[in-house]
């Protein structure tokens, strides 16, 4: 396969400090050009494999690849990789074009074209006119686009940002989002991005790479690591879920039988099941499931869907908890002393109470289904 200018590959790449395995045998390849998002809790490793990316780190073993020269021994400032952080790390006694100049005084361009360049960048980040302020002026936002006009200033082959949106709130966050999106398809880098944000992740990356405990887990499309997650953490992780244990009972064509904790048989899909007899969970998202009333009419689609027998699986419980959360209603319901969490648009129901009787309902093939040990069932 062709290499190009900015393709990352680590090969087994690991770092430990002391007794600490921060990383721990990483693959991964990012193709030239890609938003790849690296999600993970708090501490499982995505900083430190930047780290290693940009040279800011040595793998304690492993190698490092970018546009397919071997770089595992160069230092950070031999590789053409430009880091965003999340505090900025913006000179604060310069002015916004100083700081984008910066970077390429240093590559030793001549005044004239520093000044002329710097001011074209901010022109792409929407910052011109901003010229002559002072960085500590700014608003977490700007603050935001003079780094990253700072780093793509110097016309890096890998971008590398860092939890660059961390710092602002929940609605500037959301639009920086899309803003960095346009840039990176405006210039066409390759862009590796850590962040602990599923939303962050989901929103930005072509592919999402999820860490645990110094582990990549998996890399995928945001589709394909949401609906074929490998193992129970990154379905976990991804969103909210109800996971029921159980004991797989029948085996047939299309659909197992799995004893449920609370006190149901329900179907899943077969290729999802263990053997019978093997203790189980399931993940049953929250989204999957529909609510109504006991006793109220199945709706045109329960019908249909159970008459072809693929979905409409019905049982019942008891409202626990309702939560109104504008867009949409969140309830809890009991069933055989367990809860279940169901997500409804708000638009969808209307008027059921705590405390009443209700069916829910699910399409048996959304269910997805895990070995004790975390492992997806999954069998192809
Ligand atoms: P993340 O970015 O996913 O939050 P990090 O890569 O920063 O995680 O850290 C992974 C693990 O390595 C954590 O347990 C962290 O405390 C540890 N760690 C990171 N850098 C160092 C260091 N320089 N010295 C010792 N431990 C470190
Ligand atoms: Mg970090």
């Amino acid at each position: 396969e062709e290499t190009h200018m900015s393709d990352i590959e680590l090969r087994n790449v690991s770092k430990s400090y002391g007794d600490l395995q921060a990383v721990d045998g990483v693959d991964l390849s990012v193709r030239d050009g890609e938003l790849l998002c690296l999600l993970g809790p708090s501490g499982c490793g995505k900083s430190t494999t930047m780290r290693m990316i940009s040279g800011l780190e040595a793998p304690t073993s492993g190698e490092v690849h970018i546009g397919g020269e071997d770089v595992t021994d160069q230092a950070a400032y031999d590789r053409n990789t430009s880091m965003v952080f999340q505090n900025w790390a913006l000179f604060p006694y310069k002015t916004v074009l100083e700081n984008v100049a910066f970077g390429l005084k240093m590559r030793g361009d001549g005044t004239d074209e520093r000044q002329r360049e710097a001011g074209e960048m901010l022109e792409r980040v929407h910052m011109d006119g901003y010229e002559e302020h002072s960085t500590t002026d700014l608003s977490g936002g700007q603050k935001q686009r003079v780094a990253l006009a700072r780093s793509l200033a110097v016309d890096p082959d890998v971008l590398l940002l860092d939890e660059p949106l961390s710092n602002l709130d929940k609605r500037l966050r959301e639009e920086m989002e899309i803003e960095l999106k346009d840039i990176h398809e405006e210039f066409d880098k390759t862009f590796v991005y850590v962040t602990h944000n599923q939303d962050e992740a989901f929103t930005l990356a072509d592919r999402i790479g999820i860490m645990n405990d110094g582990r990549l887990v998996q890399v995928g499309a945001p589709t394909e690591v949401y609906r074929n997650p490998t193992n129970r953490f990154v379905e976990d992780f991804l969103g909210d879920t109800n996971f029921v244990a159980g004991e797989v009972t029948d085996v047939g064509d299309r659909h197992a039988s799995l004893s449920t904790a609370f006190d149901a048989t329900i179907r899943i899909p077969a290729f999802e099941a263990a053997d019978p007899g093997a203790s189980f969970t399931v993940s049953l998202r929250p989204e999957f499931i529909r609510v109504r009333r006991a006793g109220g009419a199945d709706t045109p689609e329960s019908t249909a869907a159970r008459a072809d027998g693929t979905g409409g699986d019905t049982i019942t419980g008891t409202v626990e908890n309702s939560i109104y959360r504008g867009s949409s209603i969140r309830y809890v319901v009991e069933v055989g002393g367990e809860q279940l969490f169901v997500g409804q648009r708000g638009t969808e129901q209307n008027g059921i109470e705590e405390g009443e009787a209700v069916g829910i309902g699910w399409d048996a093939d959304n269910i997805l289904g895990f070995h004790p040990a975390g492992r997806r069932a999954r069998r192809a």
